[in-house]
């Protein structure tokens, strides 16, 4: 199945995972995690967010993709109308803005991949992992030490602002509205010489003739007034959406001395790939519970103030603060710019927050893009485990340090 096809198909099972559907079936195990997480999250406010992808016309779609044997991950693109609907017991509170917004959704593949076979801890039930995505399908026990292939690895959402297609399709409106006019003009002028005057010759050739004026002039000065109008538009929500943007413009110019400071310690160091990556790991730290014992954030700060946060868009950039070695780790600092809606005091509100984050990282680490933190193998025992919210193996009892496979979040704050 090719990366767009699988895309599309989790889309579809993500906006009904959000009607209270399972567990999208091409959900990488951390980003299932993440998807029960919110779920848990929006039930513990009794809030509901009910999500539209509709598809635009004319839509830009395409991937790029980042090859590591035996790993493909294809990065897919698609602008699409994302929008959120929010309830409380039934009762609409808010709607996110009805935009074109272009929707990343990343896919892993791995080469000469064999769906593993995969026993339920509960009840022995054994069968293709793929199908423990919702637990296991005989007795319900949940458990995610497993991967499979091809999955989706992240999903997020950029906010866009041009609408080619709405304003192709007003055009396309504009000459339909200037032939019907002349059509009806011309039955008019026709009709009136032709029963009035008697003539239905002049009746003809003056309908033709009004007609044909009606539709010309018409269309003309309908395409003006449109396009002023489109213009007028498009100027003050462009004016509107640079000074809302500013910060997230001035953010993304600090890309390039980012990607070149990351490039002496990591060569095929990939921005969208770490771009992904710091949105999976803030989401989920932010409807995490418990956040104690937590082996993706390793803050002294518990971060209760997040536990009100209903749900996280992205705005579309972060900036680069800096980055340093200590030992062997490198330390990363960004600030992230999100959207936040927030149910506190019975009302649901809006805030844009900008997360100072700092991650760490041991330098000899490469990246396996088919690291799960789902399914570590211990490098003593080779057992596989879920280290989420443990730091030693439960079969050996060797310690375990995601800090040696993968990015950590050692701190988040305002
Ligand atoms: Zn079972
Ligand atoms: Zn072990």
């Amino acid at each position: 199945m090719d990366s767009k096809a699988i895309r599309d198909e989790f889309f579809e099972q993500y906006v009904e995972f959000y009607k209270g559907g399972p567990v999208p079936s091409n959900a990488s195990n951390d980003f299932a995690y993440y998807l029960e997480c919110h779920r848990k999250r929006l039930e513990k406010k009794g809030i509901q967010a009910i999500k539209k992808i509709e598809k635009i016309e004319d839509n830009i779609d395409n991937t790029f993709n980042r090859e590591k044997q035996p790993y493909i991950l294809d990065m897919t693109y698609k602008e699409c109308n994302y929008e959120t609907e929010y309830y409380k017991d039934g009762v609409f509170l808010a709607r996110s803005d009805k935009d074109t917004e272009t929707l990343y959704c990343n896919v892993l593949h791995k080469q000469g991949y064999v769906e593993e076979t995969v026993s339920c801890p509960n009840c022995g039930h054994s069968a293709g992992a793929k199908t423990f995505i919702n637990g296991c399908p005989m007795c319900g026990t949940g458990f995610k030490t497993f991967k499979f292939f091809p999955c989706v690895t992240s999903f997020y959402t950029l906010p866009k602002f041009v609408e080619r297609s709405s304003i192709d399709k007003g055009l396309k409106n504009v000459v339909k509205f200037g032939i019907a006019a002349a059509v009806i003009v011309a039955i008019g002028v026709g009709l009136y010489n032709g029963i009035v005057n008697k003539s239905w010759g002049a009746g003809i050739f003056f309908g033709i003739i009004a007609g044909l004026l009606t539709g010309w002039l018409g269309t003309i000065f309908m395409y003006l007034g449109y396009s002023l109008f489109v213009g007028i538009t498009a100027f003050s929500k462009m004016f509107a959406q640079a000074a809302d943007t500013s910060d997230i413009q001035a953010a993304r110019l600090t890309r390039k001395r980012f990607e070149t400071d990351m490039r002496r310690y990591f060569p095929d160091f990939s921005y969208e790939y770490f771009e992904g990556k710091m949105q999976d790991l803030l989401k989920t730290i932010i409807f995490t519970e418990d956040r104690s014992n937590l082996s993706i954030y390793k803050g002294h700060d518990q971060l209760g103030y997040l536990n009100d946060v209903v749900d996280v868009e992205y705005r579309g950039g972060f900036k680069y603060m800096g980055s340093s070695v200590v030992g062997d780790v490198l330390h990363v600092r960004l600030i992230n710019y999100v959207t936040c809606e927030v149910w506190c005091e019975e009302k649901l509100a809006k805030y844009q927050r900008n997360f100072r984050i700092e991650v760490v990282r041991r330098l000899k680490t490469q990246d396996d893009l088919g690291f799960s933190i789902h399914a570590v193998n211990c490098p003593t025992c080779g057992a596989t485990f879920d280290a989420m919210h443990v730091d030693k193996c439960p079969h050996c009892g060797n310690p375990y340090d995601l800090i040696n496979d993968d990015w950590v979040v050692i701190l988040v704050g305002e």
